[in-house]
């Protein structure tokens, strides 16, 4: 049984500068979060107010340059590089904005293809044509993604994230490439996979009614996270 109230996700006073020449670009300035198993949480923010840099943080995928990411109590940043990586693939589920599929696969294999980064998990395909139903793409397999419109890649991009069941998916910018309507299409299976599967969201944009569908709303500002 899943418990509503746990803590999934917590970041502790994240820090994280990029440096142009001599002068640092300080993007986050001590940012800190909980996110409890199962909640879906928006982050809004102007762009490049640092949105993207603090995902990847989150998501363990960038180093921060002080402060702590903790996924079910461990320390995501005090792992190996090995053991991160592993972390992500059983873990953690992405979506970009730009979709970010492999041109030379079909979508099947688009697909399937997080699942390889994991032991004993060879044949996932009937799971992936199970997800592709799901968002609608049931009937276009063995399609490439330039043969797909931005919208319907992006449900493949979904797919994808879920294919591992990941605990927790991290959604940037997800309709930011895709018209209002084509967007809410993206939207409504994003959240309609997400809560039926009860897995948590983290969802990045800077869109204020793509925010609003969320259950709890936070607003990133001169470096920190308020509401
Ligand atoms: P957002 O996703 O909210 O648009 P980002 O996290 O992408 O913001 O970027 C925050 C700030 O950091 C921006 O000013 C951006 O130009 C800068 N930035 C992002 N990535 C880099 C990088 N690799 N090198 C230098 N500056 C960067
Ligand atoms: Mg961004």
């Amino acid at each position: 049984m899943m418990q509503e109230q746990e803590t999934i996700l917590k970041a502790e006073e994240l820090k994280r500068s990029y440096y142009i020449g001599k002068k640092p670009l300080e993007v986050l300035k001590g940012v800190s979060l909980e996110v409890r198993s199962g909640e879906s949480v928006s982050i809004m923010g102007a762009s490049g107010s640092g949105k993207s840099t603090l995902l990847h943080v989150l998501g363990g995928l960038d180093n921060p340059a002080s402060g702590k990411v903790y996924f079910q109590s461990q320390s995501v940043y005090e792992m190996s590089g090995m053991r991160r990586a592993r972390f992500r693939a059983q873990n953690v589920g992405f979506v970009f904005q730009a979709y970010h599929l492999l041109p030379e696969l079909d979508i099947l294999e688009n697909v399937c293809l997080p699942a390889m980064a994991l032991p004993g998990r060879e044949d996932v395909s009937q799971q992936a044509v199970q997800l592709l139903e799901e968002v609608g793409l049931g009937e276009r397999i063995d399609h490439r993604p330039q043969e797909l419109s931005g919208g319907e890649q992006q449900r493949v991009a979904l797919a994808r994230a879920l294919i591992n069941e990941p605990d927790i998916i991290f959604a940037d910018e997800p309709t930011g490439n895709l018209d209002s309507k084509t967007g809410d299409k993206v939207l409504h299976y994003l959240f309609q996979l997400v809560l039926s599967r009860g897995h948590t969201l983290v969802l990045v944009t800077h869109n204020k009614s793509v925010a609003e569908r969320c259950e709890r709303r936070l607003v990133l500002e001169d470096g920190l996270l308020g509401r």
